[in-house]
């Protein structure tokens, strides 16, 4: 059988090369005779491998060594409680609420802080925009915004000047799509399911001052980035095979040019993309212009009568998925579709979709 082009917003596609390499190394990595899933992590084998893939994410992200990275369970949904619960020190925080994960980062920040500030949103117009947020001043413990909304496709394209409260950022669905800088940050996280690797690992990338061994007893010894910190991401087993994944995942980035690489590859896809939307009479992009994702690109037709264009998505999607273009629905908050394009698909993969996309408006044409 023939690989689909995969639009999932996530687990989402990984370069070919490196599904490769996994089938290659499956039965014995390295010459050890064993498959990567069955190491030990305390193993001389494994040991080279999670140590080699820290060092290839300082180095295509530029973190500063000051900086710990952990690699983590429980997705980007375990860091929402987390992070309030390892960086609590007075009883207020801000948070900007620009969609879905925003939100949801908020409903846990309300268990231990009884003043969750919302400095911005973008919810008096369905999150299709980034709200204005140039400084945040307060006695705040930290500020914490969602560069890539994953499901609205936005994106944060200025960060906000927060003196020196701590920015923390979700990064779920964008990291290492273009240069960041990490120094601007107090705390990054990432589920790795989007840009890294299969599900199950979480990357947190969190500045050394705040990572606290005085916090209150009863935060739970597997909830504590020191835990992390000072055992290596080793305190238990960590997801041994996601991490080894996202190691030759790093590798390939590097390969195609490392954040710049992607950022080139990313932008011409997403331009290419765009053009298209913004030129049709059939289709159009949900998300204003200045707000837009380079990784998730919800879109609509030109059909406004909700019944008729509930049908006519459905066909869309399922005329797509036999088309070889799969996981095209939207979500169901903004309706339509959605193409998730991460740093893995390729720029064929979108060629193909907008040849799809012009067959369909000739053949399903809007009264
Ligand atoms: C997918 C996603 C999450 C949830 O990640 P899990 O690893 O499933 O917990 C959170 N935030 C953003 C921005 C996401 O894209």
């Amino acid at each position: 059988m023939s690989r689909v082009f995969n639009f999932s917003a996530g687990p989402s596609t990984l370069p070919e090369s490196v599904l490769e390499i996994c089938a290659k190394e499956m039965l014995d990595c390295h010459g050890t005779g064993q498959s990567v899933m069955e190491m030990s992590h305390r193993s001389a084998a494994y040991k080279p491998i999670i140590e080699g893939v820290e060092a290839k994410l300082r180095e295509l992200m530029s973190i500063p060594d000051n900086y710990k990275v952990l690699f983590l369970q429980g997705g980007a949904s375990t860091q929402f409680a987390m992070i309030p619960m390892n960086l609590k020190k007075g009883d207020k925080v801000a948070y900007a609420d620009t969609g879905v994960w925003s939100k949801k980062a908020i409903e846990e920040a309300r268990r231990f802080y009884s003043t969750v500030d919302v400095v911005a949103s973008s919810r008096d117009r369905g999150c299709c925009y980034i709200p204005k947020l140039d400084k945040v001043e307060g006695d705040y413990d930290y500020v914490h915004i969602t560069l890539n909304n994953t499901i609205f496709g936005t994106k944060w394209e200025h960060l906000p000047d927060t003196g020196t409260i701590p920015l923390v950022a979700d990064i779920s669905s964008c990291i290492l799509s273009e240069p960041l800088d990490v120094s601007k940050f107090g705390l990054l996280y990432a589920g790795a399911q989007k840009n890294l690797a299969p599900a199950g690992v979480t990357v947190v990338i969190v500045r050394e001052d705040l990572i606290r061994e005085d916090l209150p007893s009863s935060v739970p010894t597997m909830l504590r980035y020191d835990t992390h910190a000072k055992n290596g991401s080793m305190f238990n087993t960590p997801p041994t095979y996601p991490i080894y994944v996202m190691g030759l995942v790093l590798d390939w980035v590097k390969e195609q040019g490392g954040a710049e690489g992607m950022k080139k590859r990313n932008v011409e896809k997403a331009e290419l993309f765009y053009n298209y939307l913004d030129n049709s009479d059939y289709y159009h992009a949900t998300v204003e212009k200045g707000s837009r994702s380079l990784m998730n690109i919800p879109f609509l037709t030109k059909e406004i009568d909700a019944e008729k264009a509930a049908i006519l998505n459905k066909k869309f999607v399922s005329e797509a998925a036999a088309a070889g273009l799969v996981n095209l629905a939207g979500h169901r908050l903004v309706g339509g579709m959605r193409a998730s394009i991460y740093n893995a698909m390729s720029i064929d993969g979108v060629k193909a979709l907008i040849d799809f996309m012009t067959k369909f408006a000739k053949e399903n044409p809007v009264a």
